[in-house]
């Protein structure tokens, strides 16, 4: 049998448990296979009432509510559930609105519990309406993407997109706890697998080579669906996020290393459109491999570890230029100094520089306000050809 340890207890039969030490604030990350089921057996370390309120998209509650809600039956926890449509689109004014009306219908209040049952959308949005709810109420993740499993349900970033662009309103609300099924993740569209995949990868890049190593050998059996391969690229991605916003809660330092590939991948996106066609996964694999290129050309890391980076995020079925994650989609006249521009709208802007992270070496991240403009034209250019 392969063995898959890299940290921690290997019974695959108990959940682990990390601690984000946040003073006050500090909560507990649980992750294992078939959580759901039992999520009351959890809720119960954090709930001070016995009501809670459960949101969660139209598929996945499809898929995953009937499991959670019967655990809050059996327990006595009294729940009202609020299903959304699915997809990017509910992260708006409007659906804050209706939500934020049904947890008040609901008559949701300061000891009560918002539990976000979802992907990132689910939980960016029910985290901001309990933030803001009667100024504040509770709010559980239970992350059901292999995306917000490893990013986005920790650390307490929540909001909304506006008009003007993507999480631009918003607040810090920290959870009382996350719950991370990965048994969920076998309903996932392979896609969205994949796409939660590239963030797992970039945990390995930007801090922990022997992560990457690990990855490279049991990256197809996470894809794949080995539970237990499953459970410790969650739990290693999770310890790795803990001990930044632990850091830097407010991101004003460290946390910034989460953006590896998301400088590039946020002008691909906005390429695209943001509608879908390129799904953010997607575009920071191609941004992670464009940090390595342009850190290679740059003289920071070996041309070795740039290759080693592209290689495995391609032979993972995940895209390497911005050729293959424009596709047939891009507009003809879509150059570098067009994506360069998309660069400099991006929120991560300060003083009219945009801040890079780049690598030393696998497992080597740091942050550049300096990147020559022709290197960054050079790099671009060449992922735009294929
Ligand atoms: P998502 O919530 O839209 O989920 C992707 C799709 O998968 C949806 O259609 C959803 O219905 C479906 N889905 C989720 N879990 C499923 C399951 N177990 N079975 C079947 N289908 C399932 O998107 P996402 O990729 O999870 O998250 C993206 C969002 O996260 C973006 O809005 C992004 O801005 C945000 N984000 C936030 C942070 C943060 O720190 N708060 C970090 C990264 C990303």
């Amino acid at each position: 049998m392969t063995d898959l340890s890299l940290t921690g207890t290997d019974d695959p039969g108990t959940p682990e448990r990390l601690r984000v030490e946040l003073g006050d604030r500090a909560y507990d990350i649980v992750v294992g296979d078939g959580l759901i089921a039992g999520a009351a057996g959890f809720f119960g370390a954090v709930l001070t009432g016995r009501r809670v309120a459960v949101v969660s998209d139209e598929t996945v509650a499809g898929h995953h509510l009937a499991a959670l809600a019967a655990s809050l039956d059996g327990a006595g926890i009294s729940h009202h559930d609020i299903i959304l449509p699915p997809g990017e689109g509910t992260k708006s004014f409007a659906h804050l609105e209706r939500l934020l009306d049904a947890l008040l219908e609901a008559r949701i209040e300061r000891g009560d519990m918002v539990v976000a049952l979802g992907g990132g959308v689910i939980g960016d949005l029910a985290g901001f309406a309990a933030s803001v709810l009667r100024r504040g109420v509770g709010v559980i993740q239970v992350p059901t993407s292999l995306l917000a499993q490893v990013d986005s349900a920790v650390g307490g970033k929540t909001g909304i997109d506006t008009r003007f662009g993507k999480n631009l309103v918003g607040s810090f609300h920290q959870p009382s706890l996350v719950l991370a099924d990965t048994g969920a993740l076998a309903t996932l569209a392979r896609r969205e697998l994949l796409a939660g995949y590239a963030e797992v990868v970039k945990y390995g890049l930007l801090g922990d080579a022997e992560f990457f190593d690990w990855l490279e050998a049991h990256g197809p059996a996470v894809r794949d669906g080995d539970p237990d391969a499953r459970r410790r690229a969650v739990v290693t991605s999770c310890a790795a996020k803990a001990r930044v916003v632990a850091s830097d809660e407010r991101d004003t330092g460290e946390r910034a290393l989460l953006n590896l590939g998301h400088t590039f991948g946020h002008a691909i996106e906005a390429e695209a459109g943001f509608d879908g066609r390129v799904v953010h996964g997607e575009a920071v694999a191609v941004g992670m491999v464009l940090a390595f290129a342009l850190s290679a050309r740059l003289g920071h890391c070996s041309g070795d570890d740039c290759a080693r980076v592209r290689r495995h995020l391609g032979a993972m079925g995940l895209p390497v230029t911005i050729a293959e994650a424009l596709g047939a989609n891009a507009a003809p006249d879509v150059t570098a100094d067009v994506l360069i521009g998309h660069m400099a709208q991006d929120k991560k802007m300060q003083d009219g520089k945009v801040t890079f992270v780049l690598a030393r070496a696998i497992g080597n991240a740091f942050l550049s306000r300096d990147v020559p403009a022709d290197a960054l034209h050079a790099v671009i250019t060449d992922s735009l050809a294929g």
